[in-house]
């Protein structure tokens, strides 16, 4: 049975990154992490987490557990920050290239990609190396994933989401899995429900809805927010007056100046929901016109 090594970045009186709408880094960390912990216990992993809560461990305690449990793998989770609000990538670094680090490391990345629909950094593989404490001194391959930017505001809404935090959790347990040789089973679904499962393709990328995709009555029912969000969208929920807003890209100034849904890189036109069986009723995205 693997073992993976699972660092959440900071904690307690170390915040990590700040996002202008006041998103601390650890928690996302620490958020992210405990759904991915699952995921993996799930699929038969063996897991050693460097912190469960929202405390402070030095770098130094961390790389000693992590190397005392003689894990087969260290995944270390983190946002960026950057001075400008535009920077949007996400990441995964490596001590260097050429070992099992960066198998990992690609297997993750790709994974992340593909769910998030964030480009990756200015490498062919979204691959960077860096000389990094944790991933220098621990003994087993290790990488850092950066989650995105919290200093980007779309990514910061999006990190703050715990349907959103669920994505990564389950692009970066597909990733590991994928690296170990093994796939990745979704808790909730059977095995062999699992080939029957009903996939959610936008502009031919798969997006993980943190609730399974349905086949109700012959209608396959998909999560709204993951569509509308994949698309581009910003949806919000009105809870006092029970309502769905959905804003499309483009649209963002009937917002009180809270997202800015300038991102161009997020936007896609002619865009399609696939189900895999029967019909599949597109989401009331596509009536968003009445909105503006
Ligand atoms: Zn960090």
């Amino acid at each position: 049975m693997f073992k993976v090594g699972l660092d959440f970045g900071h904690g307690g009186t170390d915040p990590g990154a700040t996002g202008a709408r006041g998103l601390k880094e650890k928690d996302v960390n620490l958020a992210v992490g405990k759904v991915l912990a699952e995921l993996l216990k799930y699929n038969d992993l063996q897991t050693v987490v460097t912190r469960s809560t929202d405390v402070y461990v030095s770098l130094l305690k961390r790389v000693e557990m992590l190397n005392k449990a003689k894990v087969d793998l260290v995944v270390s989770l983190h946002v960026n920050a950057a001075e400008s609000p535009k920077a949007d990538y996400v990441a995964t670094f490596v001590y260097a290239r050429g070992g099992k680090a960066e198998q990992a490391a690609r297997a993750v990345q790709q994974a992340l990609v593909s769910a998030t629909r964030w480009r990756g950094p200015a490498s062919p593989d979204g691959v960077l190396v860096k000389n990094l404490y944790l991933l220098r001194e621990t003994k087993a391959p290790a990488i850092l994933v950066e989650m995105g930017f919290i200093t980007n505001p779309q990514q910061e809404q999006q990190l703050r989401e715990a349907s959103f935090q669920r994505l990564l959790a389950v692009a970066i347990a597909k990733g590991i899995l994928n690296y170990f040789g093994l796939t990745f089973r979704e808790p909730g679904i059977e095995p062999g429900e699992q080939e029957r499962r009903i996939r959610i393709l936008v502009d031919g990328s798969e997006v993980i809805p943190d609730v399974p995709p349905t086949l109700v009555q012959g209608r396959v029912m998909v999560p709204l927010r993951t569509v509308a969000e994949a698309l581009g969208a910003q949806v919000e929920w009105d809870a006092t007056n029970r309502t769905v807003l959905i804003i499309s890209p483009g649209k963002g100034q009937i917002m009180t100046g809270a997202l800015l849904l300038s991102n161009s890189s997020h936007r896609r036109k002619r865009s399609s929901v696939m189900g895999r069986v029967g019909p599949c009723y597109p989401p009331s995205l596509f009536h968003d016109n009445k909105l503006s």
